[in-house]
């Protein structure tokens, strides 16, 4: 007998050779029928694999990360099945699954594979796995694998770095494949696949070696879930920040200024002013003082915080002047100027917390294969701030700092976060610095500041930074794609490295402790998941235009003219379209531009003094006349319904 423990801890007996699929379905008949894969003392093995030794088992549906892998891997077995059935001496390498799929890369010889072709692929793949063929690992030796190979330098390539005795393939129907295994009982399960797209890529991502070609692929164990993934896909690229910000006219790049290098068109600096403003006030009011630092600062300086050993290599290389031996570097960091800002004068415990913010831009070498957008880029401005505090003040300027960041989440629509907190390692601890009294206070801080706020949290070991642990903000989109955005961190570095002190209560000099936080993170970043979670429908309060005034004819310009005067007057920022152009175009012209409210004025208006209002986005709901006031007073509503008033 063996004996094997289950997630939730329990051991149950078996005798041995009993294989994961009769665990499964010991455990629950409906159980056993979702179990797709399993994984034995972390190693992944086949759901048919006897088992032989004690040991932690974990079985898998397509619920689970694991379970689709191995659901997507098995898929391509079958796909690279229909590739070499339909292109005869083709060679195939290497078929894992990645996120949302897998792919198979294939040297195609003489072949050329097409869109025209996926549809084929598909139907194939189907028929086959209607076939409900099992998948079978077996041993086979080094020479026979070889053997089985002599055809194909990839595989064997692969075949040679193994070891012997090391060795499976994998047979399902007439096909087989080296691999190690992590399938799913059979391929009956796939009910829908897609070929997605083809690409270049080379063996083994060397560009010295062959080009291959990469078919991608994904399945699904229901039509229904094929076809949400899809719709899923196509909203994703209608919600591109780059197509949005490029047809709202925010943001641009430019070849001549530099690839990764934002250019914030009018519109999308005065979005962008507007964000900054808003945290601008919040910050006031939580008790932190505006500062502003040069975009440069001198090599020694980065020596001192370190961040020349961690970025200077790889990033922007020093500037050098006409003096002898002068170097400067583009900050990549904001921290050590304020640490410097900090060391104009000395402190007392009395004084502090100091909070220090800036609004500063970085700038950081990222591989130009690396950028994306306004996602990844070479500068960006963080919403950055240090606080210098007592530890004794650690936990109260946490969870300051957490109402701060609630505050700019509810503000701007995020209501699907979670909070990582992210803790030393338990068992390596020589990696970190700073005492194990201040990691256990630090660590404790965070831990408390996020119970006392009711944050939903998950606890990460290992994960934090050398020099102190943090609380990362990951937010949901109305996609439900997950992304980081604000951080809180702990820092015990910087105060050591930059010999920061402030007197204490007993007349000796202590170090503070430092705090790093930006709820945003960068605006370039944070602007472009806040247009993909609104598709540019951002809150009232942040919309570049909130009207439009929409004349019917040129004879009703004046009065246009005077409800945009007094819209400014109550302080609604809106624009005049008096193009002679028919009212349907300039509808649809502003639909575009997503500006939310629609504002008609014709003859009816002009008499009554009012204006005929159309949402965005509501077309079928027709129009409502109002008086200016009345419509001021719908702006202000619809706008104190996200935008609180932050209160400390
Ligand atoms: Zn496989
Ligand atoms: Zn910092």
């Amino acid at each position: 007998m063996i004996k094997i423990t289950l997630p939730d801890g329990s051991v149950k007996e078996f005798k041995i050779g009993v294989t994961p699929m009769d665990v499964a379905i010991n455990i629950s008949e409906g159980f056993a029928r979702n179990v797709i894969s399993a994984d034995y003392n972390l190693t992944t093995i086949e759901t048919s694999t006897p088992l032989t030794t004690d040991g932690s088992l974990v079985l898998y549906t397509w619920n689970d990360l694991n379970g689709k892998k191995a659901f997507w891997h098995s898929t391509s077995h079958v796909m690279a099945q229909v590739l070499e059935e339909m292109y005869s001496g083709i060679k195939l390498t290497l078929g894992p699954a990645i996120s949302n799929g897998f792919y198979y890369d294939v040297d195609f010889e003489d072949h050329k594979i097409t869109d025209a072709d996926f549809k084929k692929i598909e139907d194939r793949v189907l028929e086959i796995s209607r076939e409900k063929h099992e998948f079978k690992m077996r041993s086979v030796t080094k020479a026979e694998a070889l053997e089985a190979y002599k055809d194909n330098v990839y595989k064997t390539e692969l075949i040679s770095n193994l070891e012997d005795g090391t060795i499976t393939f994998c047979d399902h129907a007439i096909f087989t494949d080296l691999c190690r295994g992590g399938h799913i009982p059979n391929t009956g399960i796939i009910k829908a696949m897609k070929v997605m797209s083809v690409a270049g890529a080379y063996w083994r991502g060397d560009e010295k070696n062959k080009q291959l070609t990469r078919v991608y692929g994904t399945s699904f164990p229901k039509q229904k879930d094929l076809t949400e993934y899809l719709e899923l896909l196509e909203e994703a690229k209608r919600r591109d920040h780059r197509k949005l910000g490029k047809e709202l006219e925010l943001f641009a790049f430019s070849q001549k200024v530099g690839q990764g290098l934002p250019l914030w068109l009018p519109k999308g600096a005065a979005l962008r002013d507007r964000l900054e403003q808003f945290l601008k006030k919040a910050q006031k009011k939580a008790g932190y003082e505006q500062v502003i630092t040069p975009h440069i600062g001198q090599k020694e300086l980065y020596v001192t915080s370190g961040h020349y050993a961690k970025y200077g290599a790889d990033s922007f290389q020093p500037i050098t002047t006409p003096a002898d031996g002068e170097e400067f570097l583009l900050k990549p960091m904001n921290c050590p100027h304020h640490c410097e800002i900090y060391n104009t004068k000395p402190w007392s415990y009395k004084d502090l917390p100091k909070r220090y913010a800036e609004f500063g831009t970085v700038y950081r070498y990222e591989q130009s294969g690396e950028l994306h957008g306004l996602t990844r880029v070479r500068g960006f401005t963080q919403d950055d701030a240090h606080i210098f505090c007592t530890p004794e003040q650690l936990d109260e300027e946490f969870k300051k700092v957490i109402d701060l960041v609630l505050y700019v989440f509810s503000s701007l629509g995020f209501e699907n976060f979670t909070a990582q907190i992210s803790l030393r390692d338990k068992e390596n601890r020589d990696k970190y610095i700073g005492s194990d009294e201040n990691w256990e206070k630090a660590e404790n801080a965070i831990i408390n500041a996020a119970a006392d706020k009711g944050l939903n949290t998950v606890v990460e070991y290992g994960e934090a930074a050398f020099y102190g642990p943090k609380l990362d903000f990951m937010v949901k989109d109305a996609l439900g794609r997950q992304w980081q955005l604000g951080t809180i961190q702990v820092d015990y570095n910087l105060p050591e490295r930059f010999e920061l002190t402030y007197k204490g209560s007993d007349n000796e000099l202590h170090r503070p402790v430092m705090i790093h936080r930006a709820p945003f993170g960068s605006m370039e970043r944070f602007i472009a998941i806040l247009l993909e979670h609104t598709a540019g429908n951002f809150p009232l309060w942040l919309m570049p235009e909130q009207a439009i005034i929409l004349s019917l004819s040129e004879k009703y310009e004046n009065y246009a003219k005077k409800v945009l005067n007094l819209l400014e007057n109550h302080e609604i920022r809106a624009l005049l379209d008096n193009r002679n152009e028919t009212i349907g175009k300039k509808i649809r012209d502003a639909e575009m531009q997503k500006t939310p409210y629609m504002l008609i004025v014709g003859e009816e208006e002009e008499k009554n003094g009012t204006i005929s209002i159309r949402r965005h986005g509501q077309e079928g709901k027709g129009n409502i006349s109002v008086t200016i006031e009345e419509f001021a007073s719908i702006v202000n509503e619809e706008i104190n319904k996200t935008l609180k008033v932050f209160t400390v």
